[in-house]
C-alpha cells in the first residue's frame, strides 16, 4: 500500500451556472465563502486525525476556487500543510476562472507554495465563449496568464471544449494557436457531453451543436495539432510538455490514493472508495457514503486503458492473474483495425480508438 496521497478539495461556488454545467455548485457570497472556508478547515483536522500518509498532492477545484479569494485559499492550503505530513515537491494546483483572476494575488498563492494553475479558458473565441455562457472575455484569459507567470507560477494548465454549438475546425484551431502561443504547459480537451438537468440538455433545439462525427473530426485534428506542437497525449484528454503532466490528476488513473474533501468529492484510499453528497449540510454534518471496495480488475483494464501509456500486460496479470486466450485474440483484432496499439507489453488506444473506446473497453472485460 502507497504511503503517499494525493488531496482533492471542492469549492462549489461560481458567480452564475454554465449552462453545459454538471458540477455541484452555486452561488454565494463573502460570509458563506468565509464559512465554507472554516468547514474545510475542520474536515482537514478530522482527516489529518484518520490518514496517516505523506500528501504529495494538493488540487483544488470546482466550482470556482478563485472565487473565495486568494486569502480563504490561503488559509485551506495553510490549514493541510499544519495538520498532513507535505512532501516538499508537492504539486499544488489551484482552478482560476479568467474573470475573478483579477482579484487574485497570484503572489499570495505562490507564498504558500502554489506552483500550478488550471484555468478554464473553454474557447479562445469571443462567440463561443457567449454560447458557453462563460462570463470572461479572451483579455481575461490573457491577462491570468500574464499575472501567473508574473508571479513566477509557470506550470499553467487551460481547459478547453470541443462540440461547442458552431464551433468549425477554423475556431478549434484559433483556440488551439491562441494555448500553444501563449507559452503554456498543460492542455485539457474535453468534448461537451449534453448532461441531463443541464440548461442545454432541456434546450438543445435552440442551438447548433456539431453532430458526433463532426466532434470526433474535431477530436483527431486536436489531438493530431497538439502532438505536433510538442504538447504531448498522456490520457484521452490530457497533453502536456513533458514533464509537466498533472501529477494529481495521474492518481486517478494510476489508482493511487487519494482524499476528496468538501460536496460531491470522491476518495480512494488503500482499495476503499467513498464520497460526499452533493449538499453542503451533509458534507458538514460528516455524512460519508462508502462504496465499498475499488480497483478491482474490470477498473485496473478502464483506468489504465484512459492513459496514453495504457495497460501493462506483464503488471496486470501479476496483480490479478492471466488473462484469458480470447483478450489477445480481440486484441490483435483492434490493433489490425487501428483501434489499440499492442508494444512491448503495453495495450494502449490509438486517438481513433480513444474515440470508441468505452465500446471495445467493455468488449474487452
Ligand atoms: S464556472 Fe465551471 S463549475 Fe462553475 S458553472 Fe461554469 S462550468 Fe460549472
Amino acid at each position: 500500500m502507497s504511503n503517499s496521497i494525493g488531496i482533492y478539495i471542492h469549492v462549489p461556488y461560481c458567480r452564475s451556472k454554465c449552462p453545459y454545467c454538471d458540477f455541484f455548485s452555486m452561488r454565494g457570497n463573502d460570509s458563506e465563502y468565509k464559512n465554507y472556508t472554516a468547514i474545510l478547515k475542520e474536515k482537514i483536522i478530522y482527516w489529518s486525525k484518520r490518514i496517516d500518509k505523506t500528501v504529495d498532492t494538493i488540487y483544488i477545484g470546482g466550482g470556482t476556487p478563485s472565487l473565495i479569494g486568494d486569502k480563504n485559499l490561503v488559509d485551506i492550503i495553510n490549514s493541510i500543510k499544519n495538520y498532513f505530513t507535505i512532501d516538499k515537491n508537492s504539486e499544488i494546483t489551484v482552478e482560476v476562472n479568467p474573470e475573478s483572476a483579477k482579484h487574485l494575488s497570484f503572489e499570495n498563492l505562490r507564498s504558500v507554495g502554489v506552483n500550478r494553475i488550471s484555468i478554464g479558458l473553454q474557447s479562445a473565441n469571443k462567440t463561443e465563449l457567449k454560447k458557453l455562457g462563460r462570463i470572461h472575455s479572451h483579455k481575461d484569459a490573457v491577462d491570468t496568464i500574464y499575472l501567473s507567470k508574473n508571479a513566477g507560477i509557470e506550470n499553467i494548465s487551460l481547459d478547453i471544449m470541443l462540440g461547442i454549438s458552431e464551433q468549425t475546425s477554423e475556431s478549434l484551431k484559433n483556440t488551439l494557436e491562441f494555448c500553444v502561443e501563449s507559452g503554456i504547459k498543460h492542455i485539457s480537451s474535453y468534448i461537451l457531453k449534453l448532461e441531463e438537468n443541464t440548461f442545454y440538455y432541456k434546450n438543445k433545439d435552440r442551438y447548433n451543436f456539431p453532430d458526433d462525427e463532426t466532434t470526433s473530426d474535431f477530436y483527431l485534428e486536436t489531438v493530431d495539432f497538439l502532438n505536433k506542437s510538442g504538447f504531448n497525449q498522456y490520457e484521452i484528454s490530457n497533453f502536456a510538455v513533458k514533464g509537466y503532466e498533472s501529477k494529481h490528476n495521474l492518481k486517478y488513473w494510476n489508482l493511487d490514493n487519494y482524499l476528496g474533501i468538501g460536496p460531491a468529492a470522491h476518495s480512494f484510499i488503500d482499495g476503499k472508495r467513498f464520497y460526499y453528497n452533493r449538499s453542503i449540510e451533509d458534507f458538514k454534518n460528516d455524512i460519508i457514503i462508502d462504496e465499498g471496495s475499488g480497483g478491482n480488475k474490470e477498473e485496473y483494464i478502464m483506468l489504465k486503458l484512459r492513459l496514453k501509456k495504457g495497460l501493462n500486460i506483464g503488471e496486470y496479470e501479476k496483480a490479478f492473474g492471466k488473462l484469458p486466450k480470447d483478450f489477445f485474440k480481440k486484441i490483435e483484432l483492434y490493433t489490425n483495425s487501428g483501434f489499440t496499439e499492442y508494444k512491448n507489453d503495453y495495450l494502449s488506444f490509438t486517438p481513433k480508438g480513444f474515440l470508441v473506446s468505452n465500446n471495445i473497453i467493455s468488449d474487452l472485460i
